[in-house]
């Protein structure tokens, strides 16, 4: 890593865990972040569906308005701000994750320099028309914990409908991927710089399962394609091909210590 002048992390859900977020690992794992998901008998992959917007805005604000005041108020871990200080002494860099939770810009990466691959759970969207992507800031929703219902819900500026997360759920053909597009239109041009100024490019993947492949996926053809070596730190999944790159068996935070204490 310390040889590379280029670097490009990629993230899945464990990055926040050592911050103290769930990673809904499982149904178990899900259900111990949510017990009333488990009381109504509802997994993670189907209670993150865009269906309920229209069907129970109450049951869906419910869980996407606690996940949002969860995200906003928690603090990133040090690993970020250790990564961070990395990729500011590198040519270029770029961030490319399946988090929803803002944590990379909380921890001051640049909003320029994110691939959010799965949308933000800090900006809205209309469940009907196509009004557009707007910012999440000051929404508050009022949750009635006991039943487990959003007493109040954002509403579309242009047609009044439900507004819901701008984030890819399962199941989900209203997403609109416009704001994500353009990210990915800039991680694009990112690996067009590495590739003409002929830059030395390494991987760092943290916490990204196999369940979901999105993030592992683009962090070995980006190796693969652009001869980047990839570093996948991953307590219970850490395997690659040898030619790609080198697995540590570690969590996210202890990972990224690791290869700071190695550079
Ligand atoms: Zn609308």
């Amino acid at each position: 890593m310390d040889e590379a002048d280029a670097l490009l992390v990629t993230a899945g859900a464990g990055m926040g865990v050592d911050s103290g977020l769930p990673d809904f690992r499982g149904n178990e794992g899900f259900w111990r972040a949510y017990p009333e998901a488990k009381r109504l008998g509802l997994s993670f992959v189907e209670l993150a569906n865009p269906m309920w917007f229209e069907s129970d805005p109450a049951l869906a604000w419910a869980f996407y308005g606690h996940r949002l005041h969860l995200y906003r108020e928690t603090t990133p871990h040090e690993g970020f701000s250790l990564l961070l200080d990395i990729a500011r002494e590198k040519k270029e860099w770029f961030v490319f994750t399946s988090n929803v939770d803002g944590q990379f810009q909380k921890a001051g990466f640049d909003e320029d320099r994110i691939v959010e691959c799965h949308g933000s759970i800090h900006h809205l969207q209309c469940t009907v028309c196509s009004s557009g992507i707007w910012p999440a800031d000051g929404v508050y929703i009022d949750i009635d914990k006991e039943r487990f219902r959003a007493k109040s819900w954002p509403a579309c500026d242009a047609c009044k409908a439900t507004a819901r997360p701008n984030i890819l759920m399962f199941g989900d053909w209203g997403w609109d991927g416009s704001r994500t597009q353009a990210q990915e239109e800039r991680f694009d041009d990112f690996l067009q710089r590495v590739v003409l100024n002929g830059l030395k490019l390494c991987i760092v993947e943290i916490g990204a399962g196999t369940a979901v492949p999105t993030v592992r996926l683009t962090g070995e053809r980006v190796a693969g394609r652009f001869g980047g070596r990839l570093i996948r730190i991953n307590p219970a999944e850490p395997e690659i091909e040898p030619a790609l790159g080198v697995g540590l068996a570690m969590g996210g935070l202890d990972g990224i210590r690791a290869l700071v204490e190695e550079a």
